[in-house]
C-alpha cells in the first residue's frame, strides 16, 4: 500500500540530503517530485494541489532551509501534513445507551459491504456487544445467501425476508425483530450497484429518511483508485454520511486514493480493509498510515501482530525461558511455526523501517522452504537435544539430517546459530529490552 508514493518520497528526500545547505530552488525540485509521486500514487489532482500549497510554504521557510538537517524537516513536515489531512481520528461506532444502534453500510457493488458487515459483527462480538446483520440488498441475487453464510460462520442473527421487494420495510422489521430480541447493534447491508445511478440512490435515501440510521458508513474499494473517489462523491452529495470503511488496503500499491476520498467526504476514515478474513478490519490511524507512506514504518502495528499471534501467558513465558537462558530448540521452533504462517513474516516485514524491500524476499518460497527445514530438523531431535544441543555428536547429526532430509552441515549451522542467539536474547531480556517491547505492544 502506498508502495509508489513512499518510494517517490524517499528518492525526493535523498535528492535533498547531503547537499549542506539548500537553496530554494532545490528545495522546489524535492518538492517538485513528492508532488509527482503523489499524482502517481492515485490522489487526485485537487488534492495534490491543496497538499503541496500546505507544505511548500512550511518547507521554504528559513528555518528548514537553514536548519542542518533539511531533509528531515521536510519528512517532518510532510508527514504532519499527512496526519492533519487524514485524521481526525475516530473509529468509534458510537453505540447508543438505550436500544439498538443502527449502523447502515452503503457503497458500490462489490466494494466489500457484506464481507465488513462481518468483520463489524466480529469486532462487536469480541466487545461482548450483540451484533444483528439485516439483508437489505435485495438487488444482487446470492447476497442474502452469503450474509447468512457469513452470520452462521460468526454465529450472529441475519434477518432477511425472501419474498419482500422493500428494502425499507426489510429494515423497519429488522429493527423490530433486533429490538424484540435485544440486540444492540444492528448493521443493514444495503443494495449496490456497479456504477452510480439514481435508482441505487434514490433507494438509500428512502432508508436513510424512514429508518434514520445512527451511523451510515461509505464502504469503498481501494483498489479502484479514481473511481473510488468519483463514487464516494456521489454517495457523500445523496446521503449524510458518518464516516468512511476503505477496503482491500492489502492488495494494491496505489493506496494514495484514501486522501482523495478524505478529503472528498470531509468525514472520518473509520476503518480499514486488509483482506478478505474477518478478522482484517484494522481501526484507521492516521500517524501509522503516515508513516507507512514515508516508509518509515509502523513498528507499533508489527508488534500489536505479534501481540495478536502469541497470547499473554505464553509470551510471559517465553520472555522468561529467554531471560534465565532456559530457551530451548523446542521453543524455537514454536515461535517459527507461528510466524512462519503464509504472508505474515512478509507483512512483519513490510511494517518494519526501511525493511520493505526484503518483503518480497520474506514471501519467497525459498524462505518459507528453510523455515519448513529447520523445523522438521528440529522435529527428529529427542528432547533431551532440543533442550541441549551441544550434546549432538557427528554420530547424531547425521541421523538428525537423514531424518530431516537435509545436509548435516545444516544441522551443525542450525545448533550453531542458536547457540549464538541464546546468549543474545537472555541479554536482551536482562537490559529491559524486553520492558520496552512489552511498553510498545500495548
Ligand atoms: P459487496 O458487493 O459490497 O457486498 O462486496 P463483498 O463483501 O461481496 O466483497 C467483494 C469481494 O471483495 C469479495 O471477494 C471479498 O472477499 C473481497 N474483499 C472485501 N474486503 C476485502 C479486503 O479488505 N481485502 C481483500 N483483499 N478483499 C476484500
Amino acid at each position: 500500500m502506498f508502495d509508489s508514493l513512499s518510494e517517490g518520497l524517499q528518492s525526493a528526500f535523498k535528492s535533498l540530503s547531503g547537499k549542506g545547505k539548500l537553496s530554494e530552488g532545490n528545495m522546489r525540485d524535492g518538492l517538485e517530485i513528492v508532488k509527482t509521486s503523489m499524482l502517481e500514487a492515485d490522489v487526485s489532482y485537487s488534492v495534490v494541489q491543496d497538499f503541496m500549497d500546505h507544505v511548500t510554504e512550511k518547507a521554504l521557510g528559513k528555518r528548514v532551509l537553514l536548519s542542518l538537517r533539511p531533509h528531515e524537516e521536510l519528512v517532518r513536515i510532510v508527514h504532519d501534513e499527512l496526519i492533519s489531512i487524514l485524521g481526525p481520528v475516530d473509529s468509534s461506532l458510537h453505540l447508543k445507551q438505550e436500544g439498538p444502534t443502527i449502523i447502515m453500510l452503503c457503497g458500490l457493488q462489490g466494494s466489500g459491504k457484506t464481507t465488513t458487515c462481518g468483520k463489524l459483527s466480529q469486532l462487536l462480538k469480541e466487545e461482548n456487544v450483540k451484533p444483528m446483520l439485516v439483508a437489505a440488498d435485495l438487488q444482487r441475487p446470492a447476497a442474502i445467501e452469503q450474509l447468512h453464510v457469513i452470520g452462521r460462520q460468526l454465529d450472529v442473527p441475519v434477518y432477511s425476508e425472501a419474498d419482500n421487494k422493500n428494502p425499507v420495510k426489510v429494515c423497519q422489521n429488522g429493527i423490530a425483530k433486533a429490538k424484540a430480541e435485544g440486540a444492540r447493534v444492528v448493521i443493514l447491508d444495503t443494495a449496490g450497484r456497479l456504477a452510480i445511478d439514481e435508482e441505487l440512490m434514490g433507494e438509500l435515501q428512502r432508508i436513510d429518511k424512514k429508518v434514520a440510521p445512527d451511523q451510515v458508513y461509505l464502504v469503498v474499494d481501494g483498489m479502484t483508485g479514481q473511481d473510488a473517489v468519483n463514487s464516494a462523491g456521489a454517495f457523500n452529495d445523496a446521503l449524510e454520511l458518518n464516516g468512511v470503511i476503505m477496503t482491500k488496503l492489502d492488495g494494491d500499491a496505489r493506496g494514495g486514493a484514501l486522501l482523495s476520498v478524505k478529503h472528498v467526504t470531509g468525514v472520518p476514515v473509520k476503518f480499514i480493509g486488509t483482506g478478505e478474513h474477518f478478522d482484517a478490519l484494522e481501526p484507521f490511524r492516521p500517524e501509522g498510515m503516515a508513516s507507512r507512506i514515508l516508509q518509515m514504518g509502523d513498528i507499533v502495528a508489527a508488534a500489536r501482530e505479534a501481540h495478536r499471534i502469541v497470547d499473554e501467558k505464553e509470551r510471559e513465558e517465553l520472555e522468561a525461558k529467554m531471560a534465565s537462558g532456559d530457551f530451548t530448540l523446542d521453543d524455537f521452533k514454536g515461535m517459527m511455526e507461528k510466524v512462519a504462517k503464509p504472508g505474515l513474516m512478509g507483512k512483519m516485514m513490510g511494517l518494519m523501517p526501511g525493511m520493505g524491500q526484503f518483503k518480497d524476499m520474506m514471501e519467497s518460497d525459498e524462505a518459507a522452504g528453510g523455515i519448513r527445514q529447520t523445523i522438521g530438523a528440529i522435529n527428529s531431535m529427542t528432547m533431551a537435544e532440543r533442550r541441549n544441543p551441544k550434546v549432538i555428536d557427528v554420530h547424531r547429526r547425521t541421523r538428525i539430517a537423514k531424518g530431516a532430509g537435509v545436509q548435516a552441515s545444516t544441522i551443525s549451522q542450525l545448533v550453531k546459530q542458536f547457540e549464538q542467539m541464546k546468549p543474545i536474547m537472555q541479554s536482551m531480556m536482562g537490559t529491559g529490552v524486553g520492558d520496552r517491547m512489552k511498553m510498545m505492544r500495548q
